[in-house]
This record gives C-alpha cells, structure tokens and sequence, in this order.
C-alpha cells in the first residue's frame, strides 16, 4: 500500500514581510496507470498573519487542510488562525484540527466574538497535561497528557507524535533514546472493510455533499450521514436530485475563497469560479507543456498559473521562448548547471551571515512552552522520518539534548529548523544536530532578518503580486507610491538560494516559494532536492523624482479591501501621521504590520516605536485582527510612548487573554464608549496631552452591533472622519460637519445597492453623498469589494468636493499639494478604464 504516495513541505511563511515561520506538508496519491493526482492530507506548521493570502499566492488550497500544529503559541505563530477558519468555512470544510501547546484551546475559544462559525467545528489538541478547560467553548477539547506521550495523529499516511517541552518544568523522565522506538506503531486488529476504493468513492460523496449542503441548505448539513446511508449504491441518483431541486453546485464546488467578514463571500466564489473555467484550457496547455519540457515544474503549476493570472498569453510566450525546441537533455543539462550556480551563489553568501549581526535578545518571559513535532511518513515497506523543531532562544538548548533523540534506525531525513542563524551557530546545537541527523538529512532554517538584508531584500517578498502591483502603481504616481529600498533591488532578477553551512552541516534558508519533494513516487519528480521559483519581476520604467517638501498630516492605506483580504487589497487599515514621528493607526486587519513593512521598510520600528492610539471600529475580523501582532512587535522596539488602544468591547474581551509583557507594558485599552463618555479620564486627558488632539469621539453607525465611525479634530483644527463599515449615517454626517477629509467605505458599486443593503455597507454613490452633506473638502474611499482588485468601481456621480479611490500603500498628504497628486492620478485612472 501506499506505493503511489509523494511527500512534499512547501515553505509558506518565510518570517520576512510581515509573515510568521510556517511549513505546509502534503501528502499526494498518484494515479496508477494515469497522471491523475490528488492531495490526500495536509498538515500545516504555525499559521501566522496572512495566511490566506500566502496560501492564495503559493497555490495552496485552503480547503484541503485539515490540521494546524503550532509549535508555540505566540502571534508570529497562531494569529493567522482565525482568519483561516473563516475561509475554511467559506470553502465548507467540515472540521478543522488545531494541535499546539497549553493556551492552544483558550485561544481558539477567545475568537468565537468574531471567527465563530458553524463549520468547520473546531477541536483543539492540547499538549499539556495538568490543565482542563474552565470555559465554556464552541471548540471541542482534548488533552494529551504530557507524561504518557501519545500520538497527536495515526493514521493511513502518517504518525504525528508531539513532545512538549517547558522553561521551567522538571523533566518527567530520564534522557530518552528515540521516542519512536518508544512508541511503536500499533498494529490494528484487521477489519473486513469494503474495497478501499469503494471507500475513497464514498468518502468523496460524503465530501461532495458536504459542500453542496454547505452552499445550498446548511440546516441538511448535520444530516449527511443520514442520507448518504439512505441512498448508497444510488448516489449519481441522489445527485440529480439534489441538482434538480436546488440547482447545480457549478459555481461553489472547490472554491479556494475566503472571507473574514460574512459581508461578501459568496460573491467571491462565483468571481473566482467564473476565472477559473476560463482558465481550464490554458491549464491543460500548460500541464502538456512542462510535462514535455520540464516535468519538475509540475507540483507547482497551480502556483505559476496564479501568478500569471489574466497575463496567460504573455506567460505562454515567455514559456515557449525559454524552452524553444530544445530536447529534454539539454533542459536537463540546464537544470544541473542551474543548481551548480545555486551551490556557488550559496557558497558567495556564507560570510554574510555566519555572524549574524543582530543580537539574539530573547524575551524570556513570552514562551514558557514549546512543541517540537516528529512525522513519520508511511510509504512502501518504509517510512520517511522528518522533524519540526522550534527553539525560541538558546537557553533552551540544554532542554534539547534531553528531550529529542534518534536511533540509528530513526534519523530524519529531513528537519525543519524554524530558528534563526544565530541559534544554529551555537556549538551545543550543531552537536545536537550531528548527534540526530546522517549526512543525507536536509535541513531547512527560517530567518526573516537574513532575507531582508542578503541581496539588498529582493529575497525578502512573499507577496509577489502585490509588490508587483506596486511597482506599476509607482510608476504612475510616483509620490502616492513611494518605494522603499528593497523595491530597487528587483531590477536585477538573478538566482539566489541562500546556505549556511556549520561543521559538515548544510543548512538551506527558507525562502517564498520554496518546496522540497521527501518522497517521490513519479519518476519525473526529484526527490531530496529544493526547488524554488526564479522570480522575474516586470520592472517598469521608473523615472526618479524630484523630492518634494513633506507634509502632516499624511494618510498611508494599509488595506482598502472588504471581507477577506486578497492579493491586491488586504483587509482595513489605515495609518496616520499626524505630525513628524508621530502616528496612529485607524483599524488593524489582519497583516496590517507586513502593511506597514512593505511601505517603510527598515523605518517600520521608528513609526512602531513612536505609535501613540490604535482605533478599532468593529469586531469583524477584517478590522483588528492584525492588532495582536502589532502589540507584539511593537514591543519588540522597547518603545518608551505610552499606547491607548480604543475598541468596542468584543475586541478587548479578545485581546485580554493575553497577559504577556507585549500586551500590556505601556499600553491601556478603553472601550469607545468609555472613552466618549468620561470627561475626566486620566486615559483620555494623556492621548490628548502627548497627541495634541482636540477631539476624538466615536460615533455609533449602521453596520452590526457596536460599530463606529470616528471623528478626529488634531492639534491644528484638522478635522479627519472616518466611516467604518456602515450603512449611509446622519449621525456622522451631522459629527462629521465640515471635515477636511472624510474616509468613507464604498464596498459596492451603485448598481449593487440590493446587496449594500442587505450585507449593511455603502454603495460609492451613496459614500459620495454622505461627504457633500457633511460638505467635506476631499471624500477618500476605501473598502472596497474585493470584486474590485486592481480598479476601483465605476465613479458615477460628479462631485464638488474632491474624490479619490484608495488603493493598498497609497500615501497621500492633505495639503492641496497632495490632492494635486491625488487628483492628477485619478485623472489617469479614469483614462485607462
Ligand atoms: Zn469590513
Ligand atoms: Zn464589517
């Protein structure tokens, strides 16, 4: 069995622009006979921010997995989750599985304000063993008790066994010889099944239903069971029914979208569908095509059909124009030659990093448990064994060398080291590395600072549509979109694969793209080697500009998207400068600090350091979930500015569960009614003493429960107003008097007002409208439907005041200066349409 099984991990959080450590694994049956594939299991390392998106960049479908394990918990590792689970219920995945350490499951717990959804039903695995739930929860529970080590995970394809390990605990038993000797796999007694093809059949049905259930009558769902059984044998009949009386799932089935706000999901799936279909021949095209000329390229098709999306043809020609006429040999020569430089490049690359310049500063205080993961992978007559090992800093080394063991018979051949240069350079962890691995084990290591820095950050972008977006808003509005450095350095497309190398071992720096196939079942796969995308950027022709004089205050958008955050529009933010080092920010999606990296670069911990209030509007995850992250690595900055976080209570009762230094020194949380209502509150009279601010009042709009527009009055008079998500609101209108700018979300068109309606948003007519009432100086909307990505809607109304549309990283200075800028850029946008 399991003859025709591939093993892969592909990379999906490189630690760099914005995005946490994480490896996905997948595990791919292969047709017998044919060249059919499908992926049976996929398991995923740590989810930090911005999952969906990477996932959506890397090809990766989101349905198709089932399981996270964190090795920590902490928001580089887990804060992506909740924005997962809503695109998994989006995809009507039936179950998610979330393994990890002690928190794990009060974590998943503390989203139900904001992330609660039917399907998938949550069941967390803890690894720890002398706690019990307290609260009540829509996640199911279990407990793995830490001194009787158990499987995490046991089944056709893979072992998953999790060891825990504490800052302080007593080691519970003597130094181990090799935990897998120590739990061998039990056999199970045989049970006369069906033919497991019949059974791969019904589980499909099972699925299928699922989804169909899921899309057109969610109350069946809990019944499939039920109906399966009723009709077995009859299941094609069963189908016709269902398509008969509820018409046909063609526009949900296997929809890879995602939604963190119920606002606009289903719409999503019937765009990308739509593309999809048209896109089917040029798939066929492209798949005949690398399995004639380079069949590795196969397993990350998906991924470069993504990237070229609606630019097939020009991918076409670039594919032909490579590959010409050559034979096969000579593709095969090539890629040997190829790899030979990545070796050199590799080698040229040592001394940049062997001595890494930053300073290992662990904060002690923020981990106090981690788990490590060993997999065993079953394949014919044998197994492939590969760890994931996270140490947060040195001091746990020691712990190490007691903890984690292997026999002879149970070396790895493949470890996942999610830790930095630094802790790989420390003698006691290659002796523990060389006592644990042979010289066929690979190894992979993540180090975000070492790809913001090798190769003047070109290796630093994972998300390769937005930054490429960037480039061509640049160079049509060069002051709306400045670049920051790294941006320069894709000029030069060369290939780079970074190594370090300490003692005999050869580390392999994990970056976007990057996929190592452990077990191959296909001839035309390489097994044992890294693979990555050669990145080719189209670089426009970017004339310099003449600096021009700053003002304050300056708006960045951070995200202008609705729902789910995607490729070009991320989910809300808004960051604003009110005068020089000093700034707010005015909601927080999720990925809003990757955001802020992508427009200040290296300046991005100044602008941290000096944050003085986050303002949230409402508890949909689109609006806060990057808060945590921001708290996190604003800490990391040791900023001295005391920081006041303003939100509806949802979103505190959320943030509260975490105690850590980072979510509490030196920052104060209030509710927006609270701070409305008090007149006398130190809290408020110290934002106004240090920001200057004359007012700061929330103002309830029409959008669901405790949501808020905001109205600013900074030190010089300048009157900001932003909308949240709402309906068209008086009261704002009526707070909003007179503004200098008000930032209006405009999520539909004007002809989808039935839909604004019901799903509680604004048509960009009806935001237009709003700013005239309030007779506001510039209207900026933003939020718009991710049906929208590269262009914003239609501007159907003629207005008097000034109106722009908001893009992602669109920077703009309220003086007349900027909303020249802003003016001549919507001009040229009017003229491409
Ligand atoms: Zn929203
Ligand atoms: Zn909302």
């Amino acid at each position: 069995m399991n003859d025709q099984i591939s093993i892969s991990v592909s990379v999906v959080g490189t630690g760099c622009d914005g995005t946490g450590n994480s490896v996905i694994f997948h595990v791919t049956k292969h047709g017998v006979y044919s060249n059919d594939e499908s992926v049976v299991r996929r398991f995923m390392f740590n989810c930090g921010e911005g999952n969906q998106r990477l996932c959506g960049e890397n090809g990766i479908k989101l349905g198709s997995l089932n399981s996270i394990f964190l090795t920590r918990l902490d928001p580089m590792s887990a804060t992506g989750i909740p924005g997962t689970i809503l695109a998994l219920g989006t995809c009507g995945a039936p179950t998610l599985n979330v393994v990890g350490p002690r928190g794990t499951h009060s974590y998943l717990s503390s989203t139900a304000s904001f992330a609660k959804r039917r399907y998938p039903q949550l069941h967390c695995l803890e690894i720890a063993g002398d706690t019990m739930p307290t609260i009540e929860s829509h996640v199911s529970y279990k407990v793995i008790d830490s001194n009787a080590i158990a499987m995490a995970l046991d089944d056709l394809y893979v072992r998953i066994l999790p060891l825990r390990m504490q800052s302080h605990g007593t080691k519970h038993s003597p130094p181990l010889s090799c935990q897998l000797c120590e739990h061998p796999p039990v056999r199970k007694p045989k049970v006369n099944t069906p033919k497991p093809t019949l059974s791969k059949e019904l589980d499909e049905f099972h699925n299928w239903l699922n989804v169909f259930f899921m899309a057109k009558a969610p109350s069946k769902v809990p019944y499939i069971e039920v109906i399966a059984n009723r009709y077995k044998g009859r299941e094609d009949e069963l189908k016709r029914m269902l398509h008969e009386k509820y018409g046909s799932l063609d526009k949900v089935n296997d929809s890879d979208a995602s939604s963190s706000d119920s606002d606009s999901a289903s719409e999503i799936e019937t765009c990308e569908q739509q593309d999809k279909s048209e896109d089917s021949s040029f798939e066929k095209w492209l798949e005949n095509f690398y399995k004639k000329h380079n069949p590795a390229m196969l397993p990350r098709m998906a991924s470069v059909q993504k990237s070229y999306a609606g630019r097939e043809d020009h991918l076409k020609k670039m594919l032909e124009e490579k590959y010409g006429k050559r034979s096969r040999e000579e593709i095969n020569e090539d890629v040997s030659s190829k790899k030979a430089k990545h070796e050199d490049s590799g080698t040229e690359s040592y001394e940049a990093f062997v001595t890494p310049t930053f300073n290992d500063t662990p904060l002690k205080d923020d981990i106090s448990e981690i788990v490590f993961y060993i997999l065993e992978f079953k394949h014919t007559n044998s197994s492939s064994i590969v760890w994931v090992v996270d140490l947060p800093s040195s001091s746990w080394i020691s712990k190490l060398e007691n903890e984690l063991s292997s026999c002879s018979t149970h070396k790895p051949v493949f470890i996942v080291h999610m830790s930095s240069a630094q802790m790989l350079n420390n003698p006691l962890y290659t002796k523990w590395v060389l006592a644990n691995s042979s010289t066929t084990t690979n190894h992979l290591f993540f180090d975000g600072s070492i790809l913001s820095n090798c190769e003047h950050g070109r290796l630093g972008f994972n998300f390769k549509a937005s930054a490429q977006h960037r480039l061509n808003l640049h160079s049509q509005a060069p002051t709306l979109f400045p670049l920051t450095p790294a941006f320069h350095s894709l000029s030069t497309s060369s290939q780079c694969h970074l190594k370090m190398k300490v003692d005999s071992i050869c580390y392999t720096l994990a970056q976007a793209r990057m996929s190592y196939i452990i077990h191959a079942s296909k001839s035309y796969q390489v097994p044992n080697q890294f693979q990555y995308e050669v990145l080719n950027w189209e670089y426009p022709s970017i004339q310099a500009s003449p600096p021009q004089p700053f003002s304050y205050p300056s708006i960045v958008f951070l995200g202008t998207g609705s729902a789910a955050p995607s490729k070009l529009r991320n989910s809300s933010a808004i960051y604003l400068e009110y005068s020089v080092n000093a700034g707010m920010l005015i909601d927080c999606g999720e990925g809003t600090f990757g955001q802020l990296w992508r427009q200040f670069g290296p300046l991005t911990s100044q602008k941290l350091r000096n944050l003085s209030c986050i303002w949230l509007s409402h508890k949909h995850a689109d609006h806060h979930c990057g808060l945590l992250r921001i708290l996190y690595e604003r800490h990391q900055t040791h900023s001295q500015v005391p920081l006041l976080v303003i939100a509806p209570d949802d979103i505190l009762n959320y943030v509260a569960l975490w105690q850590q230094p980072w979510a509490t020194k030196n920052v104060h949380y209030i509710s927006c009614q609270e701070f409305n209502q008090v007149e006398d509150n130190p809290l408020r009279n110290n934002l106004f003493a240090t920001t200057g601010f004359q007012a700061l009042n929330s103002i309830l709009v029409h959008h669901c429960h405790g949501s808020y527009g905001l109205v600013l009055v900074l030190g010089n008079g300048y009157k900001i107003v932003y909308s949240g998500d709402t309906r068209p609101c008086n009261r704002l209108v009526f707070n909003g008097l007179d503004a200098d700018v008000l930032i209006h979300e405009a999520t539909f068109e004007d002809e989808m007002l039935d839909d604004a309606i019901k799903k509680k948003h604004s048509t960009v007519g009806e935001a237009i409208a709003i700013g005239q009432k309030m007779q506001a100086k510039a209207i900026l909307l933003t939020h718009f439907s991710q049906r929208y990505p590269s262009l914003p809607p239609k501007l159907q109304t003629t207005a008097t005041s000034i109106v722009g549309f908001a893009f992602d990283g669109m920077h703009v200075q309220l003086s007349s200066r900027g909303f020249d800028n802003l003016e001549r850029f919507m001009h040229l946008l009017n003229q491409t349409k």
